[in-house]
């Protein structure tokens, strides 16, 4: 079952461009030392547009793992039940990230277990950030 391709924008284009090259990038504020994602024009805390792309580690924990059994997409009907995690990144919990934790089966994905990115390709010309256990 394809996964929906992302379309980037101009304000999320450097996001996925990093994605294919395997790297995680996620907005940052250089005038109060934010992260932030989805990116937005201007810093949610300090309101400043004085904002770069930063490299994180891409290391991170389960926050919260619930089961979708109804989901309205139907598109992804053939593959319920599935994961929905949430994923914190280690350089700042605030930051959250939403991953299928694919390979692992529904309950199985426990908060606060470390997770890991890696980058799935969904289209010839696109590769996403995805999540996985570590160990
Ligand atoms: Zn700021």
């Amino acid at each position: 079952m394809p996964k929906p391709i992302p379309v980037p924008d101009e304000l999320s284009k450097p996001f996925w461009d990093a994605a294919n090259e395997g790297r995680l990038v996620i907005h940052h504020c250089k005038d109060c030392d934010t992260l932030q994602h989805p990116p937005r024009p201007r810093c949610r805390d300090c309101g400043s547009e004085n904002l770069e792309w930063k490299e994180v580690s891409g290391k991170g924990r389960i926050s919260t793992c619930m089961v979708i059994d109804d989901g309205r997409i139907g598109r992804m009907h053939p593959d319920q039940p599935f994961n929905l995690a949430t994923i914190i990144l280690d350089e700042d919990p605030r930051v959250n990230m939403y991953s299928n934790i694919p390979g692992v089966p529904v309950r199985q994905a426990p908060e606060g277990a470390a997770v890991e990115v890696f980058f799935e390709e969904v289209s010839p010309t696109q590769k996403v950030p995805e999540w996985r256990l570590v160990g």
